[in-house]
């Protein structure tokens, strides 16, 4: 069989990868962010604490904290001990409070305020890698972007979306293989797949509605030459 362009070997060629996006807005017509917030500052804040936890643990302490410290201005003004016992319960606490209130300290003296709407402003803030950015921009700015976490990564690989090794690979095969205007629903239609279909461990591909097109499923009927996953 020959290989497509290096960036989307092993993955479904557009017709097919049409019909997934079809299949999962389908299967997850629910799909969107699972973490509560009202404004970019919440958003960022709850997506620094779900590292490493779930987003229904974060929203049982976001409404605390949030009270307590409603804006970059007060939680800048806080000590990482003070929001500690706020946090706990998410893992990575003191890390966790560390880089909050370090991130908020920028946000006031190099932002106005205002939590930033460019990727490189955001990146440079404590705790913020490009997950973080991503979920960030797509979410609370409305700026299209796929952020890939350990759900998108699994799932799109095995269906074919991708065929990297990588996160960084897998952004950038997504948001090759996927038109712009669905990258952010695209983003929450994966991770709602990863965590009620198609899991880790055992991925329930009987009640899978992208089953005859996902790679991983059908990976005896030879339809690629590179399974990913
Ligand atoms: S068919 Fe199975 S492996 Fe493929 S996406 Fe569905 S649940 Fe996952």
């Amino acid at each position: 069989m020959k290989k497509k362009a290096d960036n989307t070997i092993g993955t479904l060629p557009p017709e097919k990868t049409e019909k997934v996006l079809e299949g999962l807005a389908k299967q997850h017509p629910d799909a969107r962010p699972e973490l509560d917030f009202t404004n970019p500052y919440e958003l960022l804040i709850a997506t620094i604490l779900s590292a490493q936890c779930t987003d229904k643990q974060v929203n049982k302490v976001t409404p605390a904290l949030f009270s307590a410290y409603p804006d970059p201005a007060s939680m800048a003004k806080a000590e990482p001990e003070d929001i500690e016992p706020y946090i706990h319960s998410c893992g990575f606490f003191r890390s966790k409070a560390k880089n909050i209130v370090m991130a908020c300290r920028d946000i006031v003296s190099q932002h106005g305020e205002q939590v930033p709407e460019n990727r490189e402003a955001l990146e440079s803030l404590a705790g913020v890698g490009r997950k973080t950015a991503n979920v960030v921009l797509s979410n609370a700015f409305g700026v299209p972007a796929i952020a890939v976490d350990t759900h998108v990564f699994r799932v799109s690989n095995r269906i074919g979306l991708a065929c990297a090794k990588n996160v960084e690979e897998t952004e950038r095969q997504l948001m090759a293989n996927i038109p712009e205007d669905k990258w952010s629903i695209a983003h929450h239609w994966l991770i709602f797949h990863g965590r009620r279909v198609c899991s880790a461990q055992r991925p329930k591909c009987g009640e899978c509605m992208i089953s005859e097109l996902c790679l991983f499923n059908n990976k005896d009927r030879g339809d690629t030459d590179e399974l990913c996953r």
